[in-house]
């Protein structure tokens, strides 16, 4: 795993970007919580569920398919209203924002892969660039040596990239906005 501020500064960031000034304080929260709910995970570990299984930890609460049914019920529980083409971007939105976490997962440097793919199968992806520094798994054990160099390592390639998308698309948009304005004067 990424650390959770992570996958949760991933989520606000893509939210920044894809939300209107008015997204209501759900919106937020939901960002943040489809990012970090696939780590839910590691409570099988207490039932005895391998790492290495189809719902072990980074299994099937990392897989592209979760993520899909993840987007639809957050959509149709928490948004209903609006038009449809508006939920079905938010679907698309929540869907990313989930599977940003499995794609942060496979940027990291230890544990297993990730199964993508899973159910439909077991193989365990990484990407071949892998800069980021596994994180702990437990609270306790990140308040340690390693979880510094976690941290380092997350702000060096995670948080600044990520804050920089969001400043470039943001100063993007203000620029347009203001030629447009321009242009209609
Ligand atoms: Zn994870």
């Amino acid at each position: 795993m990424a650390s959770v501020f992570t996958h949760a500064f991933v989520a606000l960031a893509a939210g920044k970007v894809y939300a209107d000034e008015d997204a209501p304080a759900r919106f937020w929260f939901l960002s943040a919580a489809c990012a970090v709910l696939p780590d839910a995970d590691v409570a099988g570990f207490a039932f005895g569920i391998a790492y290495g299984d189809t719902f072990g930890h980074r299994g099937f609460t990392h897989s592209l398919l979760f993520a899909l049914l993840l987007a639809l019920a957050v959509v149709a529980l928490c948004f209903r209203e609006g038009r449809r083409g508006r939920r079905a971007a938010l679907v698309c939105y929540f869907f990313l924002v989930t599977i940003s976490h499995a794609l942060l997962d496979m940027l990291t440097d230890g544990g297993l892969g990730v199964a993508l793919l899973a159910p439909f199968s077991g193989a365990r992806y990484f990407f071949p660039f892998r800069p980021v520094e596994v994180s702990p798994i437990g609270v306790g054990s990140f308040f340690s040596e390693w979880g510094l160099r976690v941290i380092k390592s997350e702000l060096l390639w995670v948080w600044a990239p990520s804050a920089l998308c969001v400043l470039l698309v943001l100063s993007f948009r203000r620029v347009a906005a203001r030629e447009t304005g321009a242009a209609e004067r």
